[in-house]
Order: C-alpha cells, then sequence, then structure tokens
C-alpha cells in the first residue's frame, strides 16, 4: 500500500468509525508485537520458529494440576521466550490508540485475544478477554478470578476459596473450552456492534475469528489493520496495510479534526 493509499484508507476509517453507532475492536497478538511480545503466527512468530505446540495443554492440565503448578513455578515453560517479553513489555501507540478512540466515546468495546493486561496498562476501561490475562488465576469450576499476589498458595494444586474447584492461571490452554462468561459477553458485544476493527489478529482462531464474519453478514462495517493479508481481508471494507502503532494513531488524529471541522 502507497503512502496516499494509506492516507486515504485512514480517512475512510475514521470516516466509518464516526459514521457507526457501536464500534468494537477485535484485538490479536500483532496489537502487541510492536511492544516487543512475539506474534505466534507470521514473520518472527513463535510457531514460525519452533513449530506449532502441543494442543493437548489442558488435558494434562486436568491430568496432573499439581504437576503443572511446580512446572509454573520453577518457570521451566518451554514459553521462556514469550514469557520475558511479556514480563518487560509496556504498551505501545497502538494500545494508546484504542485508549484514546474509547475516551473520545467512539470505541465501545474490546474483545482480545492477547492475554498480556497491556489495554488495562494503557487505560482502556470495556475490554472481554477471550483468552483470559496472565495476570490473573480462575477457578475451573465457578470461573472466580483473583489477581495473581492476592491468592493463598497453601495447597498443590490451589482450590477456589469460592467452591473448593481446582485454580489455574487464568490464560486459556490449547483444548480448554473459551470461558462461558467472556464467551457471552463477546456474542453479546458483536451483536450491537455495526463496525468491527481488525487488529493484528490473522483471524483463524475460533471463536474469535467469527465475530466479524457475523457483524458482516448483519449489515456491519470491517476495518483491518494489520500488515499482512489475512482471511478476513476479502471481506473488510477498509484496509490499512499498516503496523497497528502507527496506523491506530493516525486514525485517532482524524476523527480529532474531523470532530473540530
Ligand atoms: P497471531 O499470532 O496468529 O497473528 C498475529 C497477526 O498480527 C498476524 O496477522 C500479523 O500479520 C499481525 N501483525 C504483526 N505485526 C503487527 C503489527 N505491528 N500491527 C498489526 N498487526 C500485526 O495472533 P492471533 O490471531 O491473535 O492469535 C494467536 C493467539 O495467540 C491468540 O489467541 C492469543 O491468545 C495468543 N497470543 C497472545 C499474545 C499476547 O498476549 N500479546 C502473544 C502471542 C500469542
Ligand atoms: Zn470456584
Amino acid at each position: 500500500m502507497t503512502a496516499p493509499e494509506l492516507e486515504q484508507a485512514i480517512a475512510e476509517a475514521a470516516w466509518q468509525i464516526a459514521s457507526a453507532n457501536y464500534v468494537v475492536a477485535l484485538v490479536g497478538a500483532g496489537l502487541s508485537a510492536e511492544s516487543g511480545v512475539p506474534t505466534f503466527r507470521g514473520e518472527g512468530g513463535l510457531w514460525t520458529k519452533y513449530g506449532e505446540p502441543d494442543m493437548r495443554g489442558y488435558e494434562r492440565f486436568l491430568k496432573d494440576p499439581a504437576k503443572w503448578w511446580e512446572e509454573r513455578i520453577s518457570r521451566s515453560s518451554t514459553y521462556r521466550e514469550l514469557v520475558t517479553a511479556l514480563e518487560e513489555a509496556v504498551p505501545n501507540d497502538g494500545h494508546f490508540a484504542l485508549r484514546d478512540l474509547e475516551e473520545l466515546g467512539y470505541l465501545k468495546h474490546i474483545i482480545t485475544q492477547n492475554i498480556d493486561n497491556l489495554h488495562q496498562t494503557a487505560g482502556s476501561r470495556a475490554i472481554t478477554e477471550i483468552h483470559g490475562n496472565r495476570t490473573k488465576l480462575r477457578c475451573i469450576s465457578c470461573s472466580q478470578r483473583w489477581p495473581l499476589d492476592e491468592f493463598p498458595m497453601d495447597d498443590m494444586p490451589p482450590h477456589c476459596t469460592n467452591c473448593g474447584g481446582i485454580v489455574k492461571g487464568d490464560t486459556v490452554m490449547f483444548g480448554e473450552p473459551i470461558p462461558r462468561d467472556a464467551l457471552n459477553e463477546c456474542v453479546e458485544q458483536t451483536r450491537q456492534c455495526d463496525c468491527m476493527l481488525l487488529v493484528g489478529t490473522s483471524a483463524v482462531v475460533y471463536p474469535a475469528a467469527g465475530f466479524p464474519v457475523d457483524v458482516k453478514t448483519s449489515g456491519g462495517r470491517l476495518i483491518e489493520v494489520n500488515p499482512n493479508e489475512t482471511p478476513l481481508t476479502d471481506i473488510s471494507d477498509v484496509v490499512l496495510r499498516a503496523p497497528a502503532g502507527e496506523a491506530l494513531p493516525r486514525v485517532v488524529e482524524r476523527l480529532r479534526t474531523m470532530v473540530n471541522e
């Protein structure tokens, strides 16, 4: 995409956002790439480098939760590179732009596949985390959540103070069902949405990949923000072929000038 084409697309995106009633952002790992957090797929992605992981993570957890906790505490994760990057990451201009869009009243909700807590750090408020949050724990029976440092680690594996169920990290494992409360919220947000921003997601992970299709089917608009083509490019109304940290602040700027015009 040439510079004038991008400029044109940014103007078009701002116009679509300003004309919509209910804008929702669907966010993927690409938003945090500029914060130094590696993605799974694509160039430099962890799976591209190391191959796809064992998809039975949750099954193994259920078989032996204590072992999973031991590994977690001894930090022997095969995802050392990701864990270190997550610990050091701070929000980038893309996260702050989403916060600005919410503050300006345009963005109603963020559905994020990221687990990195960077939306919260940036100051966004209406957030649903489909894949959980790495700074929290969750009971697998009643879905109660706690901040990591507020949970008593007396027995191994830890048990829920509410219902006695087994407690795990809130991050959704491979093979683990999406927590019902988060999924319900996503369905409700998608139902209301008439303009969805697709930010840094390759949109191949379900159920997230289905939300844009639902928006489109019900007559809404899709705006893709991604330096690379995705399976959703073809059904997107506007495509910003640029990194989120560059494109999103320009959309915000454009919206601010539209208000002042
Ligand atoms: P993905 O890894 O499958 O794909 C990343 C997408 O981001 C690609 O389409 C890529 O082109 C795009 N991208 C790369 N750099 C970008 C940039 N600067 N700006 C905008 N887009 C950019 O990501 P996914 O679709 O979100 O799915 C992977 C799963 O991995 C998610 O479910 C998520 O839970 C998990 N994950 C999370 C984190 C995190 O929390 N930051 C990091 C890695 C993986
Ligand atoms: Zn419980």
